[in-house]
């Protein structure tokens, strides 16, 4: 018997594997207009609209840890996991889907309890529920969430429209959502063996707030709409900086200067860090899970962006040749590289 070849998922990293498995689809409807690749694929709606849709998948014990995260938590963060792609194209969330896996250690009024954080969200976001699938999991918790939402065709914005000399914008500030998931398993360690543990997060609450409930920001897309402003490119920051800007880099063919000291970094954030004995910029490049917004915008855009307010412009776009580069205040030159998959 000849022996099949065996590779493994890590040789080809999460976006190798992706590629691999879709890499054959090409799109053969005409309402198709974009597939595989972006934060949503986006579907032609007709009378210049479009619709655009997401999903994501959410597994106990990967993605999050039910011994410290709230049922109510994880339903909100769940619905902005999923609307926060739409946003990323520029678009406006309509409707949302859930399918659940549901472990039977789990009695109904947790599902009460995970559904009520759903229902805050979608009041929250003005969103409706439509629909989703419930089955049994012989593993544990899996949450599903599909969200749908719509734009006018010109005003979608992909990750590879950006263009030499665009600013690149970011919303909020980063790295919290990696320090509260840091600061909750510290405690967890430490707790572990406590009859009656009484967790320690006093000034810290802020970073809790961003890892377990963080909000889509659906304000910013709204302020974008009032100014005027298409982004020439737009991603969703769910994997940390460096990923993210990699992504928008790859997809648009080129190079990017990010310059350090101007990456926005909360004081919570930073304290923590300090305290952990970590380097806070490692947290807002790697650490992924802020949900906030990383776009570029044109030059001559700078006034109308720094009217939005809570935008700070951290570099600009260059040419694919130059490779996207961290500039320190020093002045020398650090290359991104992204966590979560193989560069090249
Ligand atoms: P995000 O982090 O924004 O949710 P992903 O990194 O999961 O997006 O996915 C990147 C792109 O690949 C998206 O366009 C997504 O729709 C697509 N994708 C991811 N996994 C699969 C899959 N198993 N089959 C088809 N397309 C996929
Ligand atoms: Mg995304």
């Amino acid at each position: 018997m000849s022996e099949k070849k065996r590779t493994e998922i890590s040789e080809l990293g999460e976006f190798g594997l992706i590629d691999r498995l879709t890499s054959k689809f090409a799109t053969k409807q005409n309402s198709t207009l974009r597939g595989v690749g972006d934060d949503a694929a986006v579907v032609d709606a007709g009378n210049g609209e479009v619709l655009v849709i997401s999903t994501d998948t959410l597994l106990e014990g990967v993605d999050f840890d039910l011994t410290y995260f709230p049922l109510k938590h994880l339903g909100y963060k769940a619905v902005t996991i999923g609307v926060s792609d739409i946003l990323a194209m520029n678009a406006r969330p309509e409707q949302i889907m859930l399918s659940l896996g549901v472990s039977s250690k789990l009695p109904v009024e947790a599902l009460d309890d995970l559904y009520e954080g759903v229902h805050f969200a979608c009041e929250e976001l003005g969103i409706d529920l439509v629909g989703g699938d419930t089955s049994a999991s012989m593993t544990g918790l899996v949450v599903g969430v599909t969200a749908i939402g719509r734009a006018k065709r010109e005003s979608v914005a992909y990750r590879s429209g950006a263009q030499l000399n665009d600013l690149i914008c970011i919303t909020g500030n980063l790295g919290a959502a990696y320090m509260g998931l840091h600061l909750l398993e510290r405690e967890k360690r430490v707790l572990r063996d406590v009859a009656n543990p009484e967790p320690q997060f006093e000034g810290y609450e802020y970073l809790l707030e961003k890892y377990l409930k963080p909000r889509a920001r659906k304000d910013v897309v709204e302020q974008l709409a009032e100014e005027g402003i298409v982004p020439t490119a737009m991603i969703d920051l769910s994997d940390g900086l460096a990923s993210d800007m990699l992504q928008i880099c790859r997809a648009s063919k080129c190079g990017a200067r990010i310059y350090l000291e101007r990456i926005p970094i909360a004081k919570q954030t930073s304290a923590l860090a300090e305290e952990m004995h970590a380097d806070p910029v490692v947290a807002a490049l790697n650490g992924g899970e802020d949900h906030e917004l990383l776009f570029t915008v044109p030059l001559a855009m700078q006034e109308k962006v720094m009217r939005m307010g809570g935008i700070d412009v951290i570099g600009h776009i260059t040419a694919e040749s130059t490779g996207a580069a961290l500039v320190t205040p020093d002045g020398s030159d650090i290359r991104l590289k992204a966590q979560g998959f193989k560069e090249d």
